[in-house]
């Protein structure tokens, strides 16, 4: 078993995972002993092809801060106990071995699986772990899960099967819901990453940026006219498309704090977005 060589981390726990599946999963989940607590780790790969690591410690919630992989690893020291945790498990039913993914139902008895509570959205909607996913086969994927998942085919079945239709059909609705839009995508990966924006603060929003801000929303209110907040909808959009393209550079170059003021900017511009398309609708025809 080997560890990670550690930067910096801001939680006592310590995160390890054995290289080749931390390579191929990009969420793993470790359980860190003797805390026995868990942490669930993102892998984030840059061009060159080094990877960071970000998590949370998932008993104290702590941020893991940023572990800098640079392929050094080493084996943790005698007096540290490090086990990994198994992922695998087997069938409620009839206890066939599942592999460690998102299954929904069990290869050999076809039933009904419990969700997998260290899924992440992307796992479960078979999608990269990338901001600029395919929303074409997120939505195939969507149509074909919902219709094998759904609760109404579940009518008849035993009681525990009934409530894992819906409580994946409910899961499977969030993690679409979430990965559709580029805001709320953006957001859930910083979460991944162990990053959250704080609510009713303005991290990242330079003055320049709020300024801006502020006269686009003055802009907007002031106007009676519906083609001048149309064409307010048309520049806020094509700042959303820019910004898209951006934050899409930013993750891919493993740059999540450039990605997190980005993301901050987008809030702003798809909540002027939102009030373009309320006060249009308020307009006379
Ligand atoms: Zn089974």
């Amino acid at each position: 078993m080997q560890a990670l060589n550690m930067s910096r981390c801001s939680c006592t726990c310590r995160g390890y995972q054995n290289v080749n599946s931390l390579l191929a999963n990009r969420t793993f989940l470790v359980r860190v002993q003797p805390h026995a607590s868990t942490a669930l780790l993102n892998t984030a790969f840059t061009s060159d092809s080094k990877c960071a690591i970000r998590g949370f410690c998932r008993t104290t919630s702590k941020p893991l801060g940023c572990f800098k992989v640079n392929q050094t690893f080493f084996y943790p020291k005698p007096s540290l106990t490090f086990s990994t945790v198994s992922r695998s498990k087997s069938c409620w039913k009839c206890g066939s071995a599942i592999q460690p993914t998102p299954v929904f139902f069990c290869p050999a008895c076809k039933v009904i699986q419990a969700p997998d509570e260290h899924a992440t959205f992307f796992d479960i909607m078979d999608c990269d772990k990338s901001f600029a996913l395919d929303t074409q086969k997120l939505q195939r994927r969507y149509l074909s899960l919902q219709r094998s998942l759904h609760p109404d085919n579940f009518s008849q079945k035993p009681q525990e099967e009934q409530e894992y239709s819906e409580t994946q059909s409910a899961l499977v609705n969030k993690a679409y819901r979430t990965l559709l839009k580029p805001l709320s995508r953006g957001l859930y990966m910083l979460e991944l990453g162990g990053m959250r924006l704080e609510e009713g603060t303005d991290i990242g929003a330079d003055p320049q940026f709020l300024l801006e801000i502020m006269e686009i929303n003055e802009r907007l209110d002031e106007t009676q006219i519906k083609e001048d907040a149309k064409n307010i909808g048309l520049s806020v959009q094509g700042r959303l498309q820019d910004l898209t393209a951006k934050i899409n550079a930013s993750f891919d170059k493993g740059d999540v704090q450039t990605a997190k003021v980005l993301i901050t900017q987008m809030k702003y511009f798809s909540n002027i977005e939102e009030k373009v398309k309320e006060k249009i609708s308020e307009m006379p025809v």
